[in-house]
């Protein structure tokens, strides 16, 4: 390693890696600092399958146009409004040219997978998954030039006066070193794998907690800009959060332990009662609430409860059903009270109206007369076997992050932009997100902000 880099990327996954790209294509040398070994390299980024991008028509992949009008409505729709609207509508704009982009810098498109996903014409999906789609980035930034240091966590900041100087960093074998830079580019994820730090907000509920990713994204890069005065943007509670098998590991448990059958059938706590209506909206939108849900509820833990009809309407589970023959004996696998389950399964199915059932659109099968009701898709649990899946919250990233411009670039404390320091993805997607999600936006704000804060901070650096 050089001692002094126009650019320094900290972070590995795609965040960082459009950043490196984008601001060694501007002409400045780039050091990224991955904090996880290379195997691991990448982040929540190695997770995922999609990005939503605006387009204004069909694609050879995506089946019809998605308005940048549309896309805002959806995310004004999943935020509840609390997102900075300039910002919000800039990165929908800018993530139109971001399809064609990703590809020109090795990434590959396949067409959307089907089942309860409904993403076909909103979100392009990564030919081989995120994995496959990082190493088409990485390879992309090596050839360019960028270079990268695995292993290498990044322990400390030098920042005066809203100027970054450089980063101290811990390095297992080489030993630890300072680098300087002229830009920063911060893209070291959100605070999701610190359950200490998510215990400030969630108290001991948060040790049942299962993350979804990387244990790496520790937020101790936030934590540091914060610490020294870049301004926060945010609720620390909000977080993408989905019900996941309880069977799970406590990390990088990845998209093969998500449960979509939540519209299928019924979810019910450790006292057998539902808690919410399964069949609010159409999955895709609503899938995001439910970790929340089981968060709420004792012991954070609930079952989703269904019958072998439906059993091939979702996709295969890496975890089987828990089976029962009877409802009795399902509840005892679920240590359940069976009396209670069976009291609240009779209430459902008594309560469920005639209907036309389809999965794809808002259809008209539905219960009366009981609380809380389930408003869409709502059939019998009565074919044997009855089966369920314990589901416990799986935290995917938070959304407390840094503020920043149009130019990705930090804001400080003190409503002044940082002369030299740029974020991009989780740890500053809470100015996008303010609350809920939309699938596939992860990749959005990662991708948008990343070229964008690349960009600018080799501008800077060039100047
Ligand atoms: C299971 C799962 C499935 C998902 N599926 C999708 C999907 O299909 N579509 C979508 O849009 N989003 C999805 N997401 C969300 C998506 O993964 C993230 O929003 C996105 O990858 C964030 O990119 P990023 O570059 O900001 O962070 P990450 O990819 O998480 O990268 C952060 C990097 O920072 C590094 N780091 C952290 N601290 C330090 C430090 N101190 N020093 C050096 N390096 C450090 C980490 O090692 C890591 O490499 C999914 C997430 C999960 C967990």
């Amino acid at each position: 390693m050089s001692s002094k880099y126009d650019v320094l990327v900290i972070g590995g996954g795609n965040a960082a890696l459009c950043a490196a790209i984008s601001a060694r294509r501007g002409g400045a040398s780039v050091l990224v600092l991955e904090g996880a070994p290379k195997f691991y390299r990448g982040g929540n980024t190695r997770h995922t399958r999609n990005m939503r991008c605006a387009h204004d028509a069909a694609t050879e992949i995506l089946t019809g146009p998605y308005t940048e009008e549309e896309f805002w409505e959806d995310l004004l729709r999943v935020t509840g409004g609390q997102t900075d609207e300039v910002l919000a509508r800039h990165m929908i704009r800018e993530s139109k040219d971001i399809l064609n982009w990703i590809v020109e810098q090795g990434v590959r498109w396949q067409p959307s997978l089907g089942g309860t996903l409904s993403l076909g014409r909103t979100n392009s999906f990564f030919l081989g998954g995120g994995r496959a789609m990082l190493n088409a980035l990485y390879l992309t930034a090596e050839k360019l030039g960028v270079e990268v240091e695995y292993d290498a966590e990044v322990t400390d900041l030098v920042i005066e006066d809203g100027m970054f100087l450089a980063a101290r960093l811990k390095r297992p074998i080489k030993g630890d070193t300072e680098i300087r830079a002229t830009s920063l580019v911060a893209a070291a994820g959100g605070f999701e794998a610190n359950i200490e730090w998510l215990k400030q907000y969630w108290g001991e509920a948060a040790d049942n907690f299962l993350i979804r990713g990387t244990p790496y994204n520790r937020g101790s890069i936030l934590k540091m800009l914060l610490a020294k005065g870049v301004q926060e943007v945010g609720d620390p509670t909000q977080c993408h959060a989905v019900a996941i098998d309880a069977r799970a590991p406590k990390f990088d448990g990845g998209i093969i332990t998500r449960h979509d059958s939540v519209v299928f059938g019924i979810v019910v706590n450790k006292h057998a009662q539902r808690f919410y209506d399964e069949g609010e909206d159409i999955w895709p939108k609503r899938y995001a609430i439910w970790g929340r849900l089981v968060a709420a509820q004792p012991d954070q833990i609930a079952y989703i409860i269904f019958d072998s009809t439906v059993v091939t309407s979702f996709m295969p589970t890496l975890f089987p059903p828990i089976a029962g023959q009877t409802i009795a004996e399902l509840a005892g696998k679920l240590e359940l009270d069976s009396a209670a389950l069976e009291k609240t399964i009779t209430e459902f199915n008594a309560a469920v109206q005639p209907g036309t059932f389809d999965h794809t659109i808002l259809d008209d099968c539905r219960t009366e007369g009981i609380t809380p009701p389930k408003t869409h898709w709502a059939r019998r649990i009565e074919t044997p076997p009855y089966l369920a899946y314990p589901v416990r919250p799986g935290i995917t990233f938070t959304y407390l992050g840094t503020r920043v411009t149009r130019e990705a670039r930090m804001l400080m404390a003190d409503g002044k932009p940082s002369a030299n320091m740029f974020a991009a993805g989780e740890i500053m997607a809470g100015n996008v997100l303010g609350k809920g999600y939309a699938a596939g936006m992860g990749m959005t704000i990662g991708s948008v902000f990343g070229r964008i804060a690349g960009r600018e901070a080799a501008r800077h650096a060039k100047n």
